[in-house]
């Protein structure tokens, strides 16, 4: 079959769904396109949701597209449609609504719903927690001067929402299970970092302890301490949704892994965004990539296999995070290697380099853009780099790009 005329269906209308659309399209894909959404706003950018959202009184996220833009493109944009039912054999999947949308090729841009803490439902201290624009229009109503805050996980959200909090007159606690912050990077130098510009600005941290119960007043820790708040906000990570990919015979709890051109091990069907599981060569093993950055240029990358122009994405994983005016950038596997600090920690300016057998598996730059530029570069082109060259103060990192 020509896949040009191929009728494509995309489930789930966040920054994968929607780019992989637009991709398709900009390929020259003719046929029908359906773009299915549970949400009832049209796709949006989420990484403001975390940051201006809350911190600027009227923010909005960026919408990816209008739905009149969406026609305009011919894509039938289809929100606040859940799928509920699904037949690989015949080709169909069915919605809440009874509609029934058949496909010659599908993708899963099903993305993930947040880990909650059922113990803290319903209980005395009103709990929220943070993936979709309802959500931060709602917090951003409830920083208010002076109220205190919880912030359950020192993870991106825990600490960009303690920002914000903060920067909006609140006093914040952060409590984090692990031994230090964003634990999932591994690096000391940037925990001890983010430690001290979280302290700088009043907020207080714990790391070790995780939430036991709650009471009207607050919070009581599984050590015994107890944290007073008016507010607690969950960050502790996401879940793949893959109820819809297990229907269509796929495997896997972890999320729905895919080849380097986003094809699953079901014949026409593909998966893109934070569901995707992909090898990660920096981390030496299967990971879902939840970030922007991925969201974006796998799902683009996929959306053109799909057209019929063979794509593969490698590029190693790359975010960022703003918190209060510092702006941190993690890439590859800054915990893949020997951590090498360049820079001053206790100035806020520094960067990161891990390096393994002479490669760079990853690294952290932090208020240092330009450097992020040459270490993402560095962790993809697998340049061998000498140690006494990055230890060296004097040595311009950007040198490394020329040998
Ligand atoms: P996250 O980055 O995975 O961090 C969750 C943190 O919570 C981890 O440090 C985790 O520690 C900790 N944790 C787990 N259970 C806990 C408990 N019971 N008590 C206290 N801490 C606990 O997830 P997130 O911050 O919730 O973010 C959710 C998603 O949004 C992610 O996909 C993230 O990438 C995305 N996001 C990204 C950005 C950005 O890129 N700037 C901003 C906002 C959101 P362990 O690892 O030890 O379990």
């Amino acid at each position: 079959m020509d896949q040009q005329q191929a009728r494509i269906v995309i489930v789930g209308a966040g920054q994968a769904g929607a780019r992989a659309a637009e991709a398709l399209r900009a390929a020259g894909h003719r046929a029908t396109i359906s773009l299915v959404g549970e949400e009832d706003h049209p796709p949006y950018e989420r990484p403001q949701l975390s940051k201006a959202c809350l911190i600027e009184r009227d923010a909005n996220p960026t919408f990816i597209r209008s739905g009149e833009g969406w026609r305009e493109l011919g894509v039938d944009l289809l929100t606040s449609s859940r799928v509920v039912g699904a037949d690989a054999g015949k080709r169909v999947i069915g919605l809440t609504n009874g509609q029934e949308l058949t496909f010659d090729l599908l993708l899963l841009a099903t993305g993930t719903r947040v880990r909650r803490l059922p113990e803290l439902d319903n209980g005395p201290l009103p709990v929220r927690y943070l993936r979709d624009i309802n959500d931060a229009l709602t917090l951003r109503a409830q920083l208010r001067p002076g109220r205190r805050i919880a912030l359950i996980g020192g993870g991106v959200v825990g600490l960009e929402v303690a920002s914000a909090a903060a920067g909006r007159g609140c006093s914040v606690t952060i409590i984090e299970k692990a031994a230090g912050l964003l634990p999932q990077i591994g690096s000391a130098s940037l925990d001890r970092y983010l430690r001290y510009l979280h302290a700088s600005r009043g907020a207080e941290i714990i790391c070790g302890a995780s939430v036991k119960q709650t009471t009207s007043q607050g919070l009581e820790l599984d050590d015994g301490r107890f944290v007073s708040a008016e507010l607690a906000l969950v960050g502790i990570g996401v879940e793949p949704v893959t109820e819809l990919a297990h229907q269509l015979g796929l495997e896997g709890e972890r999320g729905i892994r895919v080849t380097p051109t986003g094809a699953t091990t079901a014949d026409g069907i593909f998966a893109a965004g934070d569901v995707a599981e992909q090898w990660s060569r920096t981390h030496d093993r299967w990971m879902r990539v939840e970030n922007w950055a991925n969201a974006q240029n796998q799902a683009i990358a996929t959306a053109k296999s799909m057209a019929g122009i063979g794509t593969a994405y490698e590029a190693p994983s790359w975010f960022w995070s703003d918190q209060y005016d510092a702006n941190i950038q993690v890439v590859g596997n800054p915990a893949g290697g020997e951590e090498l600090v360049r820079g001053d920690i206790a100035a806020g300016r520094f960067v990161t380099v891990s390096v393994r057998d002479g490669e760079v598996t990853g690294g952290i730059a932090v208020n240092s853009t330009r450097d992020m530029a040459v270490l993402r570069r560095l962790v993809a082109s697998r340049k061998l780099v000498r140690k006494s060259d990055l230890e060296n103060p004097a040595f311009e990192l950007k040198r490394l790009l020329a040998a």
